[in-house]
């Protein structure tokens, strides 16, 4: 994505000026004369001519013309069989085709009409009326050319737009920091994990991980490897997730969470106490915290089926404790809320760590 602005009049397409461009199809020199004559002096009109009614189609769809004046009667290819083919052609089926007629015959007239014909005009008509045709069906052509531009338009920035709110949706749901979800996104999956879960009759487990003594580490480093230190950690959790459900998420500061749909405790208890010996393994050095040489993390482990006697916010509590349970022993540990003495599953006891 660029950051360059543009100014507005530079970032809309310009719709293009179409220009009164005419193909004259007619095997007489001299009436291509006779034409070309009156319109010569019409600096808004272009004129093409084609004696060779073999080329005529290729020539339109070279030229692309606004209006097409048609001889009948032609070697090999007659006007009205030039007519069927230009109607076969995508880019040439609209474009207007008045007919020349040497004859003034309303069955002629009725059989152009009915093979595709715009108008009919009988030899050699008079330079104001032959303008005036031109510049109507030109002008219709013109208007209908510039409408379809218009729609293509709004096609493609109505989908510049759907493409850029996805992008700015993926955004809304990352950590700026860490590039995992954030939580946002938390909130979001385990709504829908919920929902899953207690429908297909499937457990929903939770990691809650904080950093141990993180306070201290970002005191004796500064706040820049601080950061860096947290991107290591996302790193961790996001490579013990095994299947496209699982998530790892940055739920605030230096804490993090893991969702793990479908999932057992036993398996949630595993994936958090790998996760914990991986972090310490990294030996990231932390001299001041008393006990370990490396960063590590406690986790506090949650499973439940969701079921509508309890809650989301009810699992996440129950991490939370278990959490805090950790770090009471003595951190760099998992535990498990479903081994927690009632006294610290009580709610009144909110998360203190
Ligand atoms: P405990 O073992 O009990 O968890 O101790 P702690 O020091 O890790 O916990 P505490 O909650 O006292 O401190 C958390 C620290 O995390 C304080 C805060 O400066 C730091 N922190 C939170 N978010 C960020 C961040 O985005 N970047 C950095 N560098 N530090 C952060
Ligand atoms: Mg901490
Ligand atoms: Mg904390």
């Amino acid at each position: 994505m660029s950051d360059v602005i543009l100014p507005l009049a530079e970032q809309e397409p310009a719709l293009t000026a179409f220009k009164v461009r005419v193909l004259l199809v007619d095997d007489q020199l001299i009436i291509v004369e006779a034409v070309r004559r009156m319109l010569s002096d019409q600096p808004d009109i272009e004129f093409h001519y084609v004696t060779d009614s073999t080329m005529a189609v290729q020539t339109a769809l070279q030229l692309q013309p606004t209006v097409i004046l048609q001889d009948l009667v032609m070697p090999t290819i007659d006007g009205f069989g030039l007519i069927k083919l230009y109607r076969d052609e995508d880019v040439l089926r609209n474009v207007p085709v008045i007919v020349l007629s040497a004859k003034e015959d309303p069955k002629l007239k009725a059989h152009s009409f009915a093979t595709g014909a715009n108008d009919y005009v009988v030899k050699l008509p008079d330079k104001l009326e032959l303008l005036a045709r031109v510049r109507y069906h030109s002008g219709a052509h013109i208007s209908r050319l510039q409408r379809d531009q218009a729609f293509r338009f709004l096609r493609e920035s109505q989908k510049n737009l759907a493409d850029a709110n996805i992008e700015l949706q993926k955004l809304a749901a990352l950590d700026g920091l860490t590039g995992i979800a954030n939580r946002r996104r938390f909130d979001d999956t385990m709504r829908l994990e919920w929902q899953r879960g207690q429908r297909d009759k499937q457990p929903l487990s939770l990691l809650l991980c904080d950093v141990d003594f993180f306070k201290i580490y970002n005191d004796s480093y500064g706040h820049l490897s601080g950061d860096l230190c947290l991107k290591k950690v996302a790193a961790v959790l996001t490579e013990h997730l095994k299947r496209p459900a699982d998530l790892a998420v940055r739920y605030g500061g230096e804490e993090f969470a893991i969702i793990l749909p479908e999932t057992e405790l036993a398996g949630a208890l595993k994936v958090a106490e790998s996760c914990r010996r991986h972090l310490e393994q990294l030996g990231i050095e932390s001299p001041q915290a008393p006990a370990y040489g490396n960063v590590t993390m406690s986790v506090g482990v949650a499973s439940v089926l969701p079921s509508p006697a309890s809650s989301v916010d009810e699992l996440v509590h129950l991490a939370d404790r278990a959490l805090y349970a950790a770090k009471r022993a003595g951190r760099n540990r998992v535990f498990n809320a479903a081994d927690l003495p009632d006294e610290l599953l009580d709610p009144a006891r909110e998360s203190d760590i």
